[in-house]
C-alpha cells in the first residue's frame, strides 16, 4: 500500500528531480566523458575524440540540443534526428502534455496477459491507411526485425532470406546477418541471407533460381545508413514478379523512412505492391518512448505467433498511446507534405551546391527529410593531412566535427558509407536553419577546396577559426609502379609533435603543445598511412621496390604507452601496417623506431606470407656480414679464432653470438654481471647450436687481450 498521500509524494519527486539534475551538472562533462568510456563504450568514445565529435548534451528542445562548453551553453542545430526517430523533434509540447496526462491518470504500464488497450487502439490506427494488417508491438526496431524473420519462418519454412546489398536492419543476432556492414563477425551464428543487388540485373536470373528456397525478402525502400540510396523501379518489378510467382513475403523495413519522412506516411506507399509485412519503430514513438510494430497482412498471419513473440515491455499502454498520439499528430499537422517540400527545397540548394564544387560534393539524394550529401574523397587531395583523413575514411567525421564546432550544427555520416553525410531533422524544421546549414557546407567545401587544414582544422586544439585562406599544395607522395618483384615496405612515426608540420606545413603554425593535442586525437582515428612507393636501387646494383608507411604518432606516445603498459592500441595501429604492407604487395615490413620496441622486435605480431624486419635485424646483418669480411681482409680464420662480444646478455649482441657461435673456436661472452638470468639462457642456447664451440663469461674489459 501506497501511504504517501499525493501532494507529498509530488513534493518529494520535485525535490529528488532537482538533486538528480543538481548532480549531473556537477559532474564535469569531462568526467563524465571518462566515465562513459571507462563504463560503457571505450572504443566508440576514443573515435569519438579523434575528431572532437566526444560532446555530453544536456538538454534537448525541438531541432536543438545544448551542451555546455566551460560557463557557455552552446545552442545546436540537430540534423542527425535520432537517425530518423525524431520525426516531431525533441519533446513535441503536445506529446509531452499527452505523456504527462497519462502519467497522472495512471494508466497501466505493467498488465501484461490482459487485453491491452494502448496496443488495441494503436493497431486499429495503424490499419487505417494500409488495409487489413495484424500488428505486433515490439521495443526496437530490431527486435521488430527479429519478430519477422521468425513470423517467415513460421509462415514459409524455407532456409534462406534475401536482402538488399547494402542493407541495414539492426544489430541483434538475426537482424544482423540482414545488415551489411557489421554481419560479417556473425556469420554463422544465423540466418542465412542471399544478397541482391539491385544495381545489376544480369545476376538477377540466376538468383532466381534459388527463390524456391526462400522465406521472405526484407527491403528498405530507401538504404538509411547504406547511404540514403533508392531502391530501382526496374528491381523492384522484377522483385515483385519473382516473389508473387514463388509466393515468397515482402517485408518493408520502413523503420526509418515510416511515419512521413520521406514526404508520404511510408515510403512503400510509391511502390506498385503492398508490402506482406510492415516493420515501423523509431519515429513512431515519438522522440519520447521506445516502441516498434510488426505488421502482417492478415491473410498472412501464422496465428500460433500471438504465443511465438512477445516479451514483457511490449504492448505498454503508455508507449502504444504515444504511438497513437504520434500518428495524430501527423496526420493532423500534414508533416509528409512539409517533409516533401522542405527536403524538395533542400535539394534543389544542396544540388547547386553540387555543381559549384564538384570536387567537394560527390552526389546529392534522397527524398524528402532524408536526404544523403555525398562528399568527393579527398585522398589523392593535394594537402597531406586531407589525404591522410580521407585514406582513413574519416572525412565525413572531420566535416561533422567542423559543422559542430564551428557552425553549431550536428550532422553525422551513414554508418557504412562513411563519406555520405545524412540530413534528418524534424518535420517542424524551418527554412532558415536549413538555409544555415547550406551556409556552413558551403564554407566547409570552400575550405577544402583551398586547402586550408588550419581553417578546417582549428576546432581539434581548440582555437578560434580563422578566415578560410588559400594553402600551398603539400608535395604529393611519389607512386612509382613495381618494375620488380622484391618488393618491401618500411614503417615510420614521427619523432616529435613538430615533425607533423613536415608532413603538412600549414599546421607549423600551431604551437607544439597545439600540435601534439592535434596528432593525440588524430592518433584516436588514423592509423598507417601510405606515404611514398618508390624504387630504391643499392650501391651493389639491386632495386627494391620501397612502400612508405607512416604512423600519425610520436615516440612521446610510444614512451608513454610503454610506461603505462596500455600498447594494445600501437599493436592494432601496427597490425595495421602489416595488412596495408601486405596490400601493397610486399614481402617483407621493416619496423622502424619504436615500432619494433612495443611488438618486442616483431614477436608480439602475426603476420602470416609477411616477414618482418626491425632495425637490430640490419644491425645484425650488416654486422655479420663485415665481420666477415673484414677477417677475410686480415687474413683471420674464424674457425681457429676467439671471438669476444661485449654485451652479450643485451638483445642484438646475444643474436650475434648465436649467428657466429658455430664459426668460432672460442667465444667470450663480457657482461656486466655474470648472475644475470638472460645469460644462462644464452649459454644453453649456444649450446644447443654450437656445442664444440668452448664458451668463457667475464666481467673484465681487458679480457679482450687474448682475442
Ligand atoms: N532498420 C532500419 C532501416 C534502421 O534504420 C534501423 C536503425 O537505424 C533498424 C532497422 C534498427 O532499429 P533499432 O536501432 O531501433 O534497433
Amino acid at each position: 500500500m501506497f501511504v504517501q498521500s499525493s501532494s507529498s509524494v509530488t513534493e518529494n519527486l520535485s525535490n529528488s528531480v532537482e538533486k538528480v539534475i543538481q548532480l549531473s551538472q556537477s559532474q564535469s562533462s569531462d568526467g563524465l566523458k571518462q566515465k562513459y568510456e571507462t563504463y560503457c563504450r571505450p572504443d566508440l568514445v576514443s573515435r569519438l575524440k579523434g575528431a572532437s565529435l566526444d560532446v555530453v548534451y544536456q538538454s534537448a528542445e525541438g531541432d536543438y540540443l545544448e551542451y555546455q562548453k566551460g560557463d557557455k551553453t552552446i545552442k545546436v542545430l540537430d540534423l542527425v534526428g535520432g537517425y530518423g526517430a525524431n520525426i516531431l523533434g525533441h519533446y513535441h509540447p503536445e506529446l509531452v502534455a499527452y505523456w504527462q496526462q497519462l502519467l497522472q491518470v495512471k494508466v497501466p504500464i505493467m498488465a501484461q496477459a490482459s487485453c491491452r488497450s494502448g496496443a488495441a487502439q494503436l493497431g486499429e490506427v495503424l490499419t487505417q491507411p494500409l488495409g487489413d494488417y495484424v500488428t505486433i508491438l515490439t521495443n526496437s526496431g530490431t527486435e521488430t526485425i527479429e519478430a519477422a524473420i521468425k513470423h517467415a519462418f513460421l509462415e514459409r519454412r524455407r532456409p534462406l532470406l534475401w536482402a538488399v546489398k547494402g542493407a541495414f536492419h539492426g544489430k541483434t543476432l538475426g537482424a544482423i546477418q540482414l545488415t551489411c556492414s557489421f554481419g560479417e563477425p556473425y556469420q554463422q551464428w544465423g540466418p542465412n541471407v542471399h544478397y541482391l543487388d539491385p544495381q545489376d540485373s544480369n545476376s538477377w536470373p540466376e538468383t532466381e533460381e534459388d527463390a524456391e528456397n526462400v522465406s521472405a525478402v526484407f527491403l528498405e525502400p530507401i538504404l538509411g545508413e547504406g547511404g540514403i540510396k533508392s531502391l530501382p523501379k526496374a528491381f523492384l518489378n522484377w522483385l515483385s514478379q519473382t516473389c508473387h510467382r514463388e509466393n515468397i513475403p515482402i517485408i518493408a523495413d520502413e523503420i526509418q523512412t515510416g511515419m512521413g519522412r520521406t514526404g508520404c506516411l511510408f515510403a512503400s506507399e510509391s511502390w506498385d505492391f503492398q508490402p506482406d509485412y510492415l516493420c515501423l519503430a523509431k519515429s513512431l514513438g515519438g522522440g519520447l518512448v521506445k516502441i516498434g510494430a510488426l505488421m502482417i497482412k492478415r491473410e498472412r498471419l501464422v496465428s500460433a505467433f500471438s504465443l511465438q513473440h512477445s516479451s514483457t515491455f511490449g504492448e505498454d499502454d503508455l508507449s502504444a498511446l504515444i504511438g497513437v498520439k504520434t500518428l495524430e499528430i501527423i496526420q493532423r499537422d500534414q508533416l509528409p507534405r512539409r517533409c516533401a517540400k522542405l527536403g524538395d527545397r533542400l535539394l534543389q540548394q544542396l544540388r547547386q551546391l553540387q555543381a559549384q564544387y564538384p570536387e567537394q560534393i560527390k552526389d546529392v539524394r534522397g527524398q524528402g527529410l532524408m536526404i544523403g550529401l555525398e562528399l568527393q574523397d579527398q585522398s589523392e587531395s593535394a594537402s597531406n593531412t586531407l589525404r591522410m583523413i580521407s585514406q582513413h575514411q574519416y572525412l565525413g567525421y572531420f566535416a561533422a566535427g567542423y559543422l559542430l564546432h564551428v557552425h553549431r550544427i550536428r550532422i553525422m555520416p551513414t554508418l557504412s558509407q562513411p563519406f555520405t553525410l545524412r540530413i534528418q531533422p524534424s518535420a517542424y524544421i524551418t527554412e532558415s536553419a536549413l538555409d544555415h546549414f547550406v551556409e556552413a557546407i558551403t564554407t566547409w567545401c570552400k575550405a577544402v577546396k583551398s586547402l586550408d587544414i588550419v581553417h578546417l582544422m582549428s576546432f581539434q586544439v581548440d582555437l578560434p577559426t580563422p578566415p578560410i585562406k588559400i594553402q600551398p599544395a603539400t608535395p604529393i607522395s611519389k607512386r612509382e609502379q613495381p618494375q620488380t618483384h622484391k618488393k618491401v615496405a618500411f614503417l615510420a612515426h614521427l619523432i616529435t609533435a613538430k615533425d607533423a608540420a613536415l608532413c603538412d606545413p600549414a599546421l607549423s603554425i600551431l604551437t607544439p603543445e597545439q600540435q601534439q593535442t592535434f596528432l593525440d586525437k588524430a592518433s584516436q582515428v588514423m592509423g598507417p598511412t601510405l606515404f611514398d612507393s618508390l624504387h630504391v636501387t643499392s650501391q651493389t646494383g639491386e632495386i627494391v621496390h620501397l612502400s612508405f608507411l607512416g604512423l600519425p604518432l610520436t615516440s612521446e606516445h610510444f614512451q608513454e604507452a610503454w610506461k603505462t603498459r596500455q600498447t594494445h592500441w600501437l599493436l592494432k595501429q601496427i597490425e595495421e601496417a602489416t595488412v596495408l604492407a601486405k596490400q601493397q604487395g610486399c614481402q617483407v615490413l621493416g619496423l622502424g623506431g619504436y615500432t619494433s620496441i612495443v611488438t618486442r622486435n616483431g614477436r608480439r605480431l602475426k603476420t602470416p606470407g609477411l616477414a618482418l624486419t626491425t632495425g637490430n635485424a640490419l644491425t645484425i646483418g650488416m654486422g655479420v656480414l663485415s665481420l666477415q669480411k673484414a677477417s677475410q681482409q686480415l687474413n683471420i680464420d674464424p674457425s681457429i679464432s676467439t671471438l669476444a662480444i661485449i654485451g652479450a646478455a643485451g638483445n642484438i649482441a646475444a643474436t650475434y653470438a648465436l649467428m657466429m657461435a658455430p664459426k668460432v673456436k672460442k667465444l667470450l661472452l663480457i657482461v656486466r654481471h655474470q648472475a644475470s638470468g638472460k645469460l644462462n639462457q644464452l649459454l644453453e642456447q649456444i649450446h644447443a647450436v654450437a656445442p664444440s664451440t668452448q664458451v668463457t663469461v667475464s666481467e673484465h674489459i681487458k679480457d679482450l687481450r687474448d682475442c
